[in-house]
């Protein structure tokens, strides 16, 4: 299962779990659409892998799987001065 990460690693804004700006790669590395494309050129920073776009989880199975809240905040990954 997806851990739906709830922000954003490079800017730190927020991705909720119905949020169509979310990309992610295979590892869940996960980026809004913004930093994906302007920032990583649609490139993992952390594995190298594809970011594409993460699915929606319908909100009726959140109360029983919900998204992740640890938060993942690497901006120095991302091209910017942390
Ligand atoms: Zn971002
Ligand atoms: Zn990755």
């Amino acid at each position: 299962m997806l851990k739906l990460k709830p922000n954003c690693e490079c800017c730190n804004r927020d991705l909720p779990p119905d949020s169509h700006e979310a990309v992610m790669c295979s590892f869940e590395c996960t980026f809004c659409r913004t930093c994906a494309e302007t920032l990583l050129h649609s490139v993992c920073p952390n594995c190298s892998g594809e970011l594409v776009r993460r699915p929606i989880r319908p909100a009726a199975k959140l109360s029983n799987f919900p998204a992740s809240t640890e938060r993942v905040y690497k901006p120095e990954g991302c091209g910017r001065v942390a």
